[in-house]
C-alpha cells in the first residue's frame, strides 16, 4: 500500500517561488475545467459523441507550455492525471482552484519522482533547493511521486508517497464500532473513546476570535484543532488495529447531527478521518474492515434482534442513553447495543461470503 509522509519546509523564502508555482499549477488545473465544461455543453447539445477529454488528451493539450508556465513538464502530466481521478471519482468536472482572494486553493505543486532529487534533507525542485525537517520520521530510501502542500496559515511542507509492505496483524479480537457525538466512538466490548477535552477549549477560543473577526487567530486556532484531532484519532485507531483482526464501524446517520450545536463540519471532519485512518490501516495490517450500514442498529436488541417497544427511536429518543428491551428484558446502553449490531451484521456478513454494505435490519 502507499503512505504519505509529509515534512515542514524550513526555508521561508521558499514560499514566494512555491506560491508562483502553484499559480502556474492552477492555471493547468483550470484549463482542464473550462474544457471539461465545455465538452459537456457540447455534448448536451448532440454536437460530440465523447463526454470526457481522456488522460492522454489533456497531455496532449497541454504539451509545450512548461516554459511558459515555469514548472516542469512532469508536473504538467501530473496536474492532468490527478484532474481525471477527480473526475471520475465524483462523475463531473471538479472546480475551478482560485489563486487569489479569500477562497482561494491552497497551494499545491504535484511533481514526479524523475522530476526531483532527494539528498538528505533537502529536495531539489527545477533547479531549486528546498530543505525540509525530518523530524522523528526518516524519509525510507525508495519514494514514489509527490508534491508541495500549502497550509492554511501558509506553511508549505513537501509529501513523499512511499510503497510499503503490509504487515502482519497480532490481535485476533473482532470489534464493532459506533461513531458519535458524546464519545467519539463506542465499541462493542463496551470500551468509550471519548473526544478530548481540549476541543471544547479551543472551541471557546475560535468562538471568541470569530466574533471579535481575527481572522489570522481563528484560522491558526483552526489548524490546532485540526491537528489535534488528527494526533488523538492516529492514536485510537492504532490502538484498535493492534487488537483486533475484523473491524466494522457504522456509517453514521444524520439524525446524529441534529441534537449538537457542534458544526457539522467539524463532526463529519472527525468521522471521515477516522474512517479513512482505520481503513487504512486496518489494509496495512491485514485486518478484515467492513463498513456497515446504521440503520436499525440503534433500535434492535443485540441480545434478542427484536426491534421492541421500548427501544429508542426517531428524533424524540436521541437523548435516550440507556433502556430495556421489553421483548427479552436485557439492559442496554444505547451506543454500546448499536456497535454490537454492528459487529452481528459484519459477522454475519463475512460468513456469507460477501462484504456487503447493505447488510440491514429487514422489517
Ligand atoms: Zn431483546
Amino acid at each position: 500500500m502507499i503512505l504519505t509522509y509529509k515534512y515542514r519546509i524550513k526555508d521561508r523564502r521558499a514560499r514566494k517561488v512555491l506560491r508562483r508555482h502553484a499559480w502556474a499549477v492552477n492555471q493547468v488545473w483550470n484549463y482542464c475545467v473550462a474544457l471539461q465544461r465545455d465538452i459537456e455543453a457540447r455534448y448536451r447539445a448532440g454536437a460530440l459523441k465523447r463526454k470526457w477529454a481522456s488522460c492522454f488528451d489533456l497531455y496532449r493539450l497541454t504539451a509545450g507550455t512548461s516554459r511558459e508556465l515555469g514548472i516542469h513538464a512532469g508536473s504538467i502530466n501530473e496536474v492532468c492525471r490527478i484532474f481525471c481521478e477527480a473526475r471520475a471519482a465524483h462523475r463531473r468536472a471538479p472546480r475551478f482552484r482560485a489563486s487569489n482572494g479569500a477562497k482561494r486553493s491552497l497551494g499545491w505543486v504535484p511533481f514526479r519522482a524523475p522530476d526531483r532529487q532527494i539528498g538528505g534533507n533537502v529536495i531539489t525542485y527545477l533547479g531549486k533547493n528546498y530543505r525540509f525537517w525530518i523530524g522523528g520520521r526518516a524519509l525510507p530510501e525508495k519514494t514514489k511521486g509527490g508534491a508541495f502542500v500549502e497550509d492554511a496559515l501558509g506553511r508549505w511542507f513537501v509529501c513523499f508517497q512511499v510503497e510499503v509492505d503490509e504487515d502482519r496483524p497480532s490481535g485476533n479480537a473482532a470489534i464493532g464500532v459506533d461513531l458519535g457525538l458524546k464519545a467519539m466512538a463506542t465499541c462493542s466490548d463496551g470500551a468509550r473513546i471519548e473526544t478530548p477535552k481540549l476541543y471544547r477549549r479551543h472551541e471557546r477560543r475560535l468562538t471568541i476570535a470569530q466574533r471579535a473577526g481575527n481572522k489570522r487567530r481563528a484560522k491558526a486556532i483552526h489548524t490546532k484543532i485540526k491537528n489535534c484531532r488528527k494526533d488523538f484519532i492516529h492514536k485510537a485507531t492504532a490502538a484498535l488495529v493492534r487488537e483486533n483482526a475484523l473491524i466494522a464501524v457504522g456509517n453514521v446517520a444524520p439524525s446524529k447531527l441534529a441534537k449538537t450545536r457542534m458544526a457539522k463540519s467539524v463532526l463529519d471532519a472527525g468521522w471521515s478521518m477516522f474512517r479513512s485512518q482505520l481503513r487504512y490501516k486496518c489494509q496495512q495490517a491485514r485486518v478484515v474492515y467492513l463498513d456497515i450500514d446504521e440503520k436499525f442498529t440503534t433500535q434492535a436488541c443485540s441480545c434478542c434482534g427484536a426491534i421492541s417497544d421500548s427501544s429508542p427511536k426517531g428524533m424524540g429518543a436521541l437523548g435516550i442513553r440507556a433502556w430495556e428491551c421489553s421483548e427479552c428484558g436485557a439492559n442496554h446502553d444505547r451506543d454500546v447495543n448499536a456497535a454490537r449490531n454492528i459487529l452481528a451484521l459484519a459477522l454475519s456478513a463475512q460468513r456469507r461470503g460477501d462484504e456487503s454494505r447493505e447488510a440491514t435490519y429487514g422489517r
